[in-house]
């Protein structure tokens, strides 16, 4: 006959086992655990296979969560983390010599950071890392009208806390004079015009391919044009400074674009000491040269630019980078554009730019993502390929739940909630584990007869059934009500095969909500109502002693952050 003792060892294996292998242990590597352990029992294989037999078919009847459950009570020595498998970095750079590379971060500072900036900055770090090299963090901020002076910030603070450390930063608009001069050097060359055709006269011309007037003026007038521009003459919509392309071409980028043109708003940095500002392409051309950037990685949205940029840098006699181009990093049921947040707000469909839901930095940060998480998802998954990818939240998730679960306390908390009265129980503290491997220390419960428990725990054990609260006792349920349940308790180790929930004292209990984000998008692109789910219910007063951005995991229901807003907590993942 086998011994209570032995049982547990056995049930402890069993789980072990179970827990490892998705749900279902194997008899066989469960008695080869138990004889290692106890050798004796080689003598006694027949009732030692019998008892095998027993457990793990009580062991597999079990629930995936339960299994973790009793065995994080019984073992938590066991539960191991599982490590990554081979790790994958970035796949290899084309025409990067060692030591000699160079990116850049390229924010355009007219708007929140979010999560498809952070993945492009970190492949443009990991890149530089890998070679080593240079960083650059310049802003692109030739835009007045577009340029606000917080987006700064958002952006250097979205970067560091996303673990990118960059060895220079600039502003393009600190190069105005450089862009001033190699304007006029254009100019001389015949390379560039003043035009003042009317926007909608330069628009038709161009896509009509054709010519405007003003492209066979000499160089003198070109350059008294210019002047004139410069000294203020020239009021906005006026005149502008094209390029010499090539109005036939197929890529409509190149057929004379505007390189320099009136801009009468003040600058966030600049305030009103220019008014002749460069556009884009020819801002980005001149920087990455004088940068000596050697990639410009970046999203395929740029692509037809490169032969844009590549001319001006060619008449400007300036070396042209390696371009790989990729899709913008997409997340399934997540608007990335600015355009689509902003009418979101603007609609009150989302609370903020940190609402939960968002992939802006704030957002994700609220809602317990970690920068090693990010880090790791950028080396190992990102597609750098010209395809649209829309990546899975779940992945993401998966990644960080591995990252912050070694640090993340164990609490509980109870949905639905149900008193459980448990007549006899007295009164006495105990002390729980904050994680399941002993290593973050204990949290203090005061236990009395009536806990808090899950009104659905109760309700699919029902009256008569059996249940386990987790690290406290046994629990046979005599009678279930709305109100209350009551039963008996049973101190002692858990019983092989019950359900293991979690409970809080009716005297210890705070009243929590859990905000729960979901896809802000249908499949078809309209906004999801149920997008944000709230779950209320009541937690273990250690909730208190967390600060706000702190992560804990309610066992049972996931891993959450708790929130800038008052006993509130954001939902992370699983
Ligand atoms: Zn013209």
């Amino acid at each position: 006959m086998m011994t209570g003792e032995l049982r547990q060892l056995i049930y402890k294996w069993a789980l072990k086992n179970a827990y490892d292998h998705g749900g279902l242990a194997q008899e066989k590597a469960v008695i080869s655990k138990v004889i290692a352990e106890r050798p004796e029992l080689k003598t006694a294989i027949k009732d030692l296979l019998g008892a095998v037999r027993d457990v793990v078919g009580q062991v597999n009847a079990m629930s995936l969560d339960a299994i973790t459950q009793t065995l994080s009570e019984l073992a938590p020595e066991l539960m191991v983390e599982r490590r990554m498998e081979t790790r994958r970095k970035l796949p290899p750079l084309p025409n990067a010599v060692e030591g000699n590379v160079v990116t850049r971060l390229p924010p355009e500072p007219s708007g929140y950071m979010h999560i498809g900036h952070a993945l492009s900055g970190l492949v443009n770090y990991l890149y530089k890392e890998m070679y080593g090299g240079k960083v650059w963090l310049r802003f692109e901020d030739t835009d007045p009208r577009k340029v606000r002076a917080e987006y700064y910030d958002s952006y250097r603070d979205g970067y560091r806390w996303a673990g990118i450390r960059w060895d220079y930063e600039k502003n393009n608009s600190d190069d105005m004079e450089l862009f001033y001069q190699n304007a006029k050097r254009l100019i001389e060359e015949g390379k560039a015009y003043a035009c003042n055709c009317s926007r909608e006269v330069v628009r038709r011309l161009r896509s009509e391919g054709l010519p405007c007037v003003h492209r066979s003026q000499t160089v003198d007038v070109n350059l008294e044009l210019w002047d004139g521009m410069l000294e203020g003459r020239y009021s906005e919509g006026e005149i502008s400074l094209r390029l010499v392309g090539d109005m036939s071409s197929a890529n409509t980028t190149l057929r004379d674009p505007v390189i320099m043109r009136v801009v009468e708003a003040p600058h966030p940095l600049k305030g009103e000491r220019y008014r002749v500002w460069p556009t884009y392409d020819y801002a980005v051309s001149i920087e990455d040269a004088i940068c000596g950037v050697t990639h410009v990685l970046r999203t395929s949205e740029f692509m037809l630019r490169d032969e844009l940029q590549n001319l001006i840098r060619g008449y400007l006699h300036m070396p042209n980078p390696t371009f790989v181009e990729y899709e913008r990093f997409e997340f399934e049921g997540t608007p990335v554009s600015r355009r689509e947040i902003r009418s979101l707000i603007e609609r009150g469909l989302v609370s903020g730019w940190d609402d939960p839901r968002l992939a802006t930095i704030v957002s994700i940060r609220r809602r317990g993502i970690v920068p090693k998480a990010l880090k790791e998802f950028a080396e190992r998954y990102v597609a750098l390929t010209q395809s649209r990818k829309v990546y899975s939240w779940d992945l993401l998730y998966a990644i960080n739940r591995k990252c912050v679960d070694d640090l993340t306390p164990r609490m509980f908390f109870v949905k639905d909630p149900v008193k459980l009265k448990l007549e006899g129980l007295g009164e006495f503290d105990v002390e729980l584990p904050l994680h399941p491997t002993g290593r973050l220390g204990q949290r203090r419960l005061r236990v009395s007869e009536e806990l808090y428990v899950q009104q659905d725990d109760l309700r699919s054990i029902g009256e008569g059934g059996k249940v386990r609260l987790k690290h406290l006792c046994n629990v046979t349920l005599r009678s279930i009500s709305d109100k209350l349940a009551e039963g008996a308790a049973e101190l002692g180790p858990p019983e092989p095969g019950l359900r293991v929930i979690q409970w809080v004292p009716v005297n210890e209990a705070v009243d929590v909500r859990v905000l729960i984000p979901g896809p802000l998008l249908k499949p078809d692109g309209t906004f999801n109502e149920l997008s944000l789910q709230v779950e209320g219910g009541v937690a273990e007063r250690s909730v208190d002693s967390l600060e706000v951005g702190a992560h804990v995991q309610f066992e049972r229901f996931g891993y959450c952050v708790k929130d800038k807003l008052p006993m509130t907590f954001v939902y992370s993942h699983r």
